[in-house]
């Protein structure tokens, strides 16, 4: 995406930013544990959100978790595996100071909860690594490149109308032949990696769409047939900008099954990204934001279509628990989060299924498996279309490497990832992915096409679109 203004002079503040950061080079590879641990700093963690000694001694070393962590399968690096970060919050919390090595370690954590599925002693790592981050966040002092760096992505990705505006350079690039040209010549992964990152996983825009989003829902849309719900939905940040078709058959899709959708216009991010990279007071700000604007609508239940929103989202409650006016209403608001799959299962469904002859691939998204433990749910609803096979990807459990913007802060690691995913997902003969955060489809999409090969991609509501609304199969091929 970034790199669309690079080349036509737009000249989008964060995205100079960027260019600025990457101007400064990369580091590779994950930072050495054997950097002298840092002696005489004040200790890492203060009292504001300290992460929980309770929670670190629940963990007992078992090494269950070691296999399922992306960054310890990639490095085999014990400091790089959730026993090993666990240990140096322990350190931590017992007044070591915040060394650029155990930094470098957190940072290295993709915040996919793979850990948590499989830790058979209930370890919070969760918990642990988000109050961790925020610490970090507030008390160590980054390069002067990583700060440009993150000042660029925080000023841009949270922020759905910034994004829109690269929809247009972003169309002209992929249809002048640029993007063709920079990426044979292999320039920009070169000179700025994490640039040709961000490009390679722009999803290709449709003409019709080129120069903006396509028409904003409306803000209701009623029910077909009796009401059975009345849902408020979330429209997302990179799913509105890149992704407005999935957000237009969330709305067809809840709507056939009887829900009465809400879609107030300007209610922004939901701070997830935010959040899960220690920016806890941007990502407050973001929750009342939203709490404002849904909570006197009268939903029943608040609707995500996007697995990394969704999680966040359901953890309002703690997010806000000591701001006096929010912490009810944050509580009462995060009661009736639903991922989409999981409120459709809920209610069951009455709109006709038609036929779809195809064999799709699914993947849990890791804030919907690993965060939510939403997994039987998508998948029922794909069983219950006819003619649909779903075939099962090997290790669910790794990430693809997306996390959020961990892809675009380790570019190379996450290439990795992408094409272990993209090779088990190739191994599954399947024609279509399906899976349900737009993340993971522009990841395993740009590691298939580094491959050289393709495969049809969909989020798991415009599957049951097409088989609710009678289309050929072709309309998702
Ligand atoms: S969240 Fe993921 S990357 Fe981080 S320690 Fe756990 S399994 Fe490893
Ligand atoms: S986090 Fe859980 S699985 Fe991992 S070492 Fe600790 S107790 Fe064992």
């Amino acid at each position: 995406m970034a790199d669309v203004d690079a080349t036509h002079g737009t000249g989008t503040p964060p995205v100079d930013a960027l260019r600025a950061a990457e101007s400064a080079g990369t580091p590779a590879g994950p930072p050495a544990f054997d950097d002298p641990p840092a002696f005489g700093g004040p200790p890492a963690f203060d009292d504001q959100n300290r992460p929980s000694a309770d929670l670190v001694s629940d963990c007992v070393h078992c090494g269950f978790c070691l296999t399922t962590c992306p960054t310890y399968t990639l490095w085999g690096e014990e400091m790089d595996s959730p026993r090993g970060r666990i240990h140096l919050i322990g350190q931590g919390l017992s007044g070591e100071p915040l060394s650029d090595s155990m930094v470098g370690h957190f940072d290295n954590c993709l915040g996919c909860m793979a850990c948590v599925t499989a830790c058979p002693s209930g370890v919070q790592y969760d918990r642990l690594i988000e109050d961790t981050r925020a610490q970090v966040e507030r008390r160590h002092e980054r390069t002067g490149r990583d700060r440009a760096l993150r000042a660029a992505i925080f000023a841009l990705f949270p922020y759905p109308r910034r994004l829109r505006l690269l929809r247009g350079p972003l169309w002209a690039y992929q249809r002048s032949g640029l993007q063709r040209l920079v990426g044979r010549a292999g320039v920009l992964e070169r000179v700025a990696p994490r640039l040709a990152t961000l490009e390679s996983l722009a999803p290709q825009l449709r003409r019709a769409r080129s120069q903006g989003a396509g028409p904003k829902p409306p803000r209701r849309v009623a029910a077909r047939g009796d009401r059975r719900a009345i849902v408020g939905m979330l429209t997302g940040c990179v799913q509105s900008a890149f992704f407005p078709e999935v957000n237009a058959a969330t709305v067809r899709v809840l709507a056939a099954e009887g829900c009465e959708v809400l879609i107030p216009s300007g209610q922004g991010c939901c701070g997830a990204l935010s959040v899960h990279n220690g920016r806890r007071a941007e990502a407050q700000r973001f929750a009342r934001k939203l709490i404002a604007t849904f909570e006197r609508t009268g939903m029943d239940y608040f609707v995500v279509n996007a697995a990394g929103c969704g999680s966040s989202l359901k953890e309002y409650g703690e997010l806000l628990a000591d701001d006096p006016s929010y912490a009810s209403r944050a509580a009462a608001f995060a009661a009736k989060v639903r991922d989409l799959a999981e409120l459709l299962v809920e209610l069951g469904p009455v709109a006709e299924r038609h036929p779809l002859q195809v064999t799709a691939a699914y993947h849990d998204a890791c804030h919907l498996g690993h965060a939510q433990g939403v997994r039987a749910q998508p998948r029922a609803l794909l069983r219950g279309i006819p003619g649909l096979e779903v075939r099962e990807i090997a290790d669910p459990e790794i990430c693809c490497g997306s996390a959020g913007v961990w892809n675009v802060l380790n570019p190379v690691p996450a290439a990795e990832l992408g094409d272990r995913k993209a090779s088990a997902v190739a191994a599954t003969g399947a024609a279509l992915l399906v899976t349900a955060n737009p993340g993971c489809l522009m990841q395993v999409a740009a590691a298939l096409r580094r491959r050289g090969g393709s495969i049809a991609l969909a989020h798991t509501v415009q599957v049951l679109d097409a088989s609710i609304r009678g289309l050929p199969v072709s309309a998702l091929l």
